[in-house]
């Protein structure tokens, strides 16, 4: 079974999710913002492998580490769907008008589709193509644990922006309504800044869908 620790990461609280099969020991990161020294020690503390890093999308606050990490642990970078290679062409850019430390360029070792799989240790999770707050924005869903990783296309009480270039507010509900809320009103995830809340609780009070 999968387990799951999340660190808010970057001055955007970006919830980075340290990951890891617990026949394994084979962990990943799903999002390195940045804040790298926090998440190594994370890691280094449970006595984990660290094998990948995930991504849902190249926004910075959730890729902005990638680089670095990637090339002082020799790991693979899986993701994002290759809609978002003009935001990953644009970090250096985006650490600029946000403020944030200057990020590594980066190639991902996979792109991903929907529909792919990703496997951790033992653990299988499927990929979801959900565009809208970007063109290239995926989400990982464990169907063992019921749970999901969704980015910055979901959040408790709100849905991600679309005033970027390339977000498509009518591509974003409809991502969330057709294929994340059929997944079942039990699934619990995981959104991109603030708390976890579950799938029904969302089809039920969210005021954006
Ligand atoms: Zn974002
Ligand atoms: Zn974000």
């Amino acid at each position: 079974m999968l387990q799951r620790l999340t660190i808010p990461v970057t001055a955007f609280e970006q919830n980075c999710s340290l990951i890891w099969c617990d026949e394994t020991g084979d962990a990943a990161l799903i999002d390195p913002g940045g804040d790298i020294p926090v998440l190594e020690q994370a890691v280094r503390e449970r006595g984990l492998s660290l094998k990948a890093i995930w991504l849902t999308h190249a926004h910075i606050d959730h890729a902005g580490g990638t680089g670095t990490l990637a090339r002082t642990h020799q790991l693979p970078i899986v993701g994002p769907h290759p809609g978002d290679q003009f935001w990953i062409d644009g970090l250096p850019k985006q650490a600029q008008m946000f403020g944030f430390p200057q990020a590594e360029p980066f190639k991902p070792t996979q792109w991903l589709k929907d529909g792919d799989e990703v496997q951790l240790g033992r653990c299988k999770l499927q990929v979801i193509h959900c565009p809208g707050h970007t063109p290239g924005h995926v989400v990982f869903f464990d169907p063992t644990a019921r749970h999901a990783y969704v980015g910055d296309v979901l959040f408790a009480g709100s849905i991600g922006r679309t005033d970027f270039p390339g977000g498509n507010h009518a591509d974003l509900i409809h991502a969330i309504k057709h294929k994340l809320l059929p997944l079942g009103d039990d699934i619990t995830f995981t959104p991109g800044h603030g708390p976890e809340s579950t799938f029904g609780e969302e089809r039920l009070s969210n005021p954006f869908l």
